[in-house]
């Protein structure tokens, strides 16, 4: 035997919702091959899913991957709760203290376990500068993307950008009104660009530094795992060089412990039997993500839309949405790819986030597009003209979505079959990229193989 070392794979994704999710999806298909996974996240996430996983209600189905998953934390190196939530704070701590934190987990795992040292680092690119400490390590660093390959490909053309002076050094589009990687990704506007959502220059520059590290990241490995497919993205997964799309990444069987799933809220399944006495293609499904925040009147144009529309409707309503909101919750948090893939559903008004927009697409539900910021505007352009599977819901001159307009693309989606029918045709590709031979599949086959050589 040359090699008798069993791979050992160190999963770090950044600790938002949206991305620590589709890492453990991606976990739980490596353990499937029986390969062991280390999944570390920061300690306040950690506990946050620790204590969702006690108050969500336990499903009981049995998976053998799980045994192949140990979960673990490290500290975020900010001891201040308020300092947590400082999204300025977390990154700067991060970047500092991530790289010793686990340079001593590392050496701790492959001390004890001889047989069992980390033979890999799979990076969420937005803490790409880890691979420094993957590589130091003697472990190989494997990047993933968890938005879309377009996002990718846009921030690996930065330098490009700024280079033309199309770009200026705080992310602002300075020429042209629109930028064009290819004329099959949709263009992007100044405010859609994922790092313009906010009108604070030190916010954005933030935000564009993160997505010029992106760049730094992706040079250093071999591999990025894109959680796309060739068949949804072909012209970004072509402008990425070693990209390897190997999504849409989806749900195994739902995990027998809830711990698995990395909820940050506790799933309420009592949704599920209620949508089992709708009628088939009956319920719009709403849900805005982990992170959007709306104003009251926006809540209240949203609930007066529902309501006027005369749809059942089924609402996440987080319990931090709104500002100071005494809003009533409808269900707090959802098994949301369950909900996707109920007969009951005919409709998906959703923010837009990556996850969210694989979920509804893999599962050929149509929708209506209410993003909120980063690159969910560029998803919802993909969305409605690129797939030509939903319709926008637009802001008037105040900047907010008024019940009317609510209405009013609750009705045109109804008895809007083209849409449907697009959304059916996506759910068949997706289907295929993942099946048995399809191009993810292959590819994720591959990257089995490189794991275990
Ligand atoms: N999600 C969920 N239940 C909910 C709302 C969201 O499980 O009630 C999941 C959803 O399935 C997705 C993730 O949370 O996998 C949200 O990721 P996305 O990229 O859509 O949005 P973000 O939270 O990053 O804005």
């Amino acid at each position: 035997i040359i090699n008798s070392k069993i791979p050992h794979i160190l999963v770090v994704p950044f600790p938002a919702q949206g991305h620590v999710k589709p890492l453990m999806k991606l976990s739980r298909q490596i353990a499937k091959h029986g390969i062991k996974v280390t999944f570390v996240n920061i300690e306040s996430v950690h506990e946050k899913i620790v204590s969702a996983a006690k108050r969500s209600d336990e499903v009981d189905e049995d998976e053998d991957e799980e045994h192949n998953i140990a979960m673990t934390s490290i500290p975020e190196g900010i001891s201040s709760e308020d300092d947590k939530s400082d999204t300025f704070k977390l990154l700067e701590s991060l970047r500092s203290t991530m790289p010793g934190f686990l340079t001593d987990l590392i050496e701790r795992i492959n001390s004890t376990n001889g047989d069992e040292k980390i033979s890999c680092v799979i990076a969420d690119v937005t803490i790409g500068w880890i691979l420094e400490t993957a590589e130091k390590m003697g472990a190989e660093p494997v990047v993933f993307m968890p938005s879309s390959a377009a996002a990718f490909a846009m921030a690996l053309h930065i330098p490009k950008l700024l280079e033309e002076g199309s770009l200026d050094e705080n992310g602002t589009i300075t020429k042209d009104e629109t930028i064009s990687l290819s004329e099959n990704i949709p263009s992007w506007t100044k405010n859609e660009l994922c790092w313009s959502f906010s009108n604070d220059l030190k916010t954005q520059k933030l935000f564009f530094d993160c997505s010029l590290r992106v760049q730094k990241a992706a040079y250093q490995t071999k591999l990025l795992l894109c959680n796309t497919s060739q068949e949804l993205e072909p012209s970004a997964c072509n402008l990425i060089p070693n990209s390897l799309p190997i999504g849409p990444l989806l749900n195994l069987k739902t995990p027998k412990s809830s711990f698995i799933s990395c909820n940050f809220h506790p799933e309420d399944e009592s949704c599920i039997s209620w949508l089992n006495n709708k009628p088939s293609k009956s319920v719009i499904y709403v849900s805005f993500g982990s992170l959007a925040i709306f104003s009251q009147q926006q809540l209240d144009e949203l609930a007066l839309g529902l309501e006027l529309s005369g749809h059942a409707f089924l609402w996440v309503v987080r319990s931090d949405l709104a500002n100071g909101s005494q809003f009533g919750k409808i269900v707090e948090w959802a098994p949301q790819v369950k909900v996707l893939s109920h007969v009951s559903v005919g409709c998906f008004l959703s923010h837009c986030g990556w996850n969210s927009t694989l979920e509804g697409l893999s599962n050929g539900v149509p929708f209506l597009c209410w993003p909120y910021f980063a690159d969910q505007y560029h998803n919802q352009n993909y969305v409605c003209d690129k797939w030509g599977t939903g319709l926008r819901i637009d802001s008037d001159e105040n900047g907010i979505r008024t019940r009317y307009e609510i209405k009013k693309k609750i009705d045109m989606l109804s008895c809007d079959d083209v849409l449907k029918g697009n959304a059916l045709k996506m759910k068949e590709i997706c289907d295929k990229s993942v099946g048995e031979g399809g191009s993810s599949y292959r590819n994720f086959e591959m990257f089995i193989d490189h794991l275990r050589k």
